[in-house]
């Protein structure tokens, strides 16, 4: 049986969020010592909470854009450490940039130091609001500095162009992931994104807020698939981005009406103004992940939607 001290360790920052609490699961169920990072300014220990006193297990309560220590050797470092939801990063962009370009840094630093590989969660955020469809990752985006999500798509441009400059000059191995719209169990309730919108407004027999006319589009991917995506690129040897999301696009609308057959209410839109510089249209060329990952989707929406209403289910009605 392997020992502790035998096992591989990976730092994941981010880790009592909704995809680093999940990736702490996956890691410590192949076998690695999971050292989790979070600062809990979005996420919740909730989230964790069934690791804590598992011996692979630790969490240390820390800001990784400032200077991040971790005693010990490191295998692996994933830095999914970030505000994601609009309605987050809108609020705090100034910590939203830092911890893309500070605390990536400080990142690309400890993996130098402790010879690790460290992945980079990116975002199909990088596209903007895209000329091209579905998005590639050749294409360099169409993305507003100055406008309200600047702060979310630029931080994550810096962090892709500081892990480049790492990888070419001081030979660090990286990985960067270009992830789109994930959901699944454990999303914050009222973390503005459509998903847990949705669902939270058609369980408490609310309307529905559509932003815009809904024609806008999503692509949406369960969160096991993307787990499994992260797992199988990590492992890789490929260090240019790779998109990982489901191509099965839906309208805002469309996706809306189908939330409500799937919690037996009826269709009841509010509609809401479109945020400014909203992407219009979002699906992932997913050819490079199929050719080197063998990686696809597995889970449909049905199925997906399926498991995450049972977990709002419970949510909703506790904070009720
Ligand atoms: P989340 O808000 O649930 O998790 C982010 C976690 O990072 C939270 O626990 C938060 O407390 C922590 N954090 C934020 N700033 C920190 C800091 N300075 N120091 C330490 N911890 C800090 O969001 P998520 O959906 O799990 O997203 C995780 C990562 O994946 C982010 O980097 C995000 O940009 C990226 N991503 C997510 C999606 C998606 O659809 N969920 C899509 C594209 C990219
Ligand atoms: N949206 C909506 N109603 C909501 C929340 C979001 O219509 O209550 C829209 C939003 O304008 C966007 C899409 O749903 O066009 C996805 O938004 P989300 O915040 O989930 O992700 P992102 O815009 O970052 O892809």
């Amino acid at each position: 049986m392997a020992t502790s001290s035998d096992k591989k360790r990976i730092l994941i920052t981010g880790g009592a969020g909704f995809l680093g609490s999940h990736l702490c699961d996956r890691f410590l169920a192949e076998g690695y010592h999971v050292i989790a990072m979070d600062n809990l300014v979005t996420g919740n220990l909730a989230n964790i909470e069934h690791l804590f006193g598992k011996k692979d297990f630790e969490f240390y309560h820390h800001d990784v854009s400032k200077f991040v220590h971790v005693p010990g050797e490191l295998d692996y470092i994933l830095h999914f450490a970030s505000p994601a939801s609009p309605i987050d990063y809108l609020k705090i962009p100034i910590q939203t940039l830092k911890v893309g370009a500070l605390g990536t840094h400080n990142l690309l630093g400890l993996a130098r130091v402790k010879k690790a590989r460290v992945l980079i969660a990116s975002t199909s955020e990088v596209y903007g609001d895209p000329d091209i469809h579905p998005q590639v990752e050749e294409y360099h985006g169409n993305v507003n500095p100055v406008g309200p999500r600047g702060c979310y798509d630029e931080a994550k441009r810096f962090q892709e162009a500081m892990t480049m400059a790492y990888h070419n000059v001081h030979n660090v191995e990286t990985r960067i992931i270009r992830i789109f719209n994930t959901y699944g169990p454990r999303m914050r309730l009222d973390d503005g994104r459509v998903l847990p919108a949705f669902l939270s407004q058609a369980l408490k027999g609310e309307s529905l807020t559509v932003f815009g006319d809904g024609s806008q589009t999503r692509s949406f991917c369960y969160v096991d698939d993307l787990v499994e995506g992260i797992y199988r690129l990590l492992l890789s040897d490929y260090h240019m981005p790779v998109n990982i999301g489901n191509p099965a696009e839906i309208t805002i609308r469309e996706f809306g009406e189908e939330i409500a057959r799937l919690t037996g209410v009826e269709f009841k839109p509010s509609y809401h103004p479109l945020p400014e510089n909203d992407p219009m249209k979002r699906r992932p060329d997913i050819t490079k992940a199929r050719e080197i990952l063998g990686w696809e989707p597995k889970v449909d929406r049905a199925e997906g939607l399926r498991r995450t209403l049972e977990y709002f289910k419970e949510h909703v009605s506790r904070a009720e």
